[in-house]
């Protein structure tokens, strides 16, 4: 069997991609490797998807993978293990089948960027987390440190104030990149405290984390810091490693796409954080995924 479209990530761009090729009657495969969501699913709450007050990650990606299954979009949960892209029709491997598709649209995301200090790996599940959302709850009257300067830290640090007693945002400039709103309720809860122009060296401990070693950057000054927790927000890479060079990207690994969503391959779209681009929200990613879907459906219509 031949899909009209295969999207690859069943985040909010997969979901959206998937929601317009369905209703555009295409037949349409879904794979990701963890399930519906991507990283939308692991965030705490959203407050800035239009028409939509308030919602929790995991609610907003429910709720669009629901609407996706309603229309008869067929999802597996399996990884990719070889990709080919060039002819007319587009073959993909995964662990679990071999599938066939006119069109293939790329929506696999991001991941969180590692620190890169030592402890960071050693204590990997052991109290150095990537996903307030998943593990916040284990830190219930303890002391954690969240380590960057973004969005996600700022935001997903004042989530983290429902559990802990103290948290300290390690930022390693004198100012935050986070939005304005986010910020301010930052500077306005009393749990958190911040350290800037500072960085984090080493993470130390015995079985878990119990302290971190900070350099200031300014006056070289190191201290060592006890907390139980360690919620790195360092940015993100994109997951464009799959592609082994078949689709052009930028110096970062993020795939070069036109506003149409176009990669250079013929039938191949890419949507969402995975793509360059200067806003990657859920909002952009969604509508990312609609262009891609419309755009998969008229390539189609000449291919035939
Ligand atoms: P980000 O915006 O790239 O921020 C990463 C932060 O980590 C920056 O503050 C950066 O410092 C710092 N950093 C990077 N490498 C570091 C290192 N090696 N050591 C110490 N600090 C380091 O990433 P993000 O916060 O994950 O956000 C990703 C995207 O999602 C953004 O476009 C963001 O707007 C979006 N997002 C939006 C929302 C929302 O709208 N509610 C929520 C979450 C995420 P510098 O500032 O010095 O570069």
């Amino acid at each position: 069997m031949i899909y009209d479209t295969i999207i690859i990530g069943a985040g909010p761009a997969g979901l959206a991609a998937a929601l317009y090729a369905a209703r555009a009657e295409l037949k349409t495969l879904l794979i990701d490797k963890q399930g519906p969501g991507g990283q939308a699913a692991t965030t705490h709450l959203v407050e800035n998807y239009p028409g939509v007050q308030s919602i929790t990650g995991p609610d907003l990606a429910s709720n669009m993978f629901a609407q996706v299954m309603e229309l008869g979009v067929e999802l597996v949960v399996e990884e990719i293990q070889n990709i080919s892209l060039d002819g007319k029709i587009k073959e993909i491997v995964t662990d679990g089948g071999e599938y066939k598709g006119k069109t293939v649209i790329i929506a696999t995301g991001v991941e969180p960027r590692k620190l890169g200090v030592a402890g960071e790996m050693t204590f990997r599940g052991r109290g150095v987390s990537y996903c307030a959302t998943c593990d916040g709850a284990f830190y219930k009257g303890k002391k954690v440190a969240v380590i960057g300067g973004g969005d996600s830290a700022v935001e997903e640090g004042n989530f983290l104030t429902r559990f802990v007693d103290k948290l300290y945002i390690i930022h390693r400039r004198s100012e935050l990149r986070a939005t304005k709103v986010i910020q301010k309720r930052a500077f306005d809860n009393p749990k958190i405290e911040f350290i800037l122009n500072s960085v984090v060296k080493e993470i130390k401990g015995d079985k878990k984390v119990e302290e971190i070693l900070i350099e200031n950057v300014e006056t070289g000054e190191k201290t060592n810091l006890k907390v139980d927790g360690v919620f790195i927000y360092v940015g993100n890479n994109p997951n464009t490693e799959f592609l082994k060079g078949q689709i052009n990207v930028d110096e970062l690994g993020y795939i070069i796409t036109n506003e149409d969503m176009e990669t250079n391959v013929p039938g191949v779209y890419a949507a969402g954080d995975v793509r360059v681009k200067s806003l990657r929200q859920i909002v952009t990613a969604a509508a990312d995924g609609a262009i891609a879907a419309v755009k998969a459906e008229k390539y189609i219509e000449t291919f035939k």
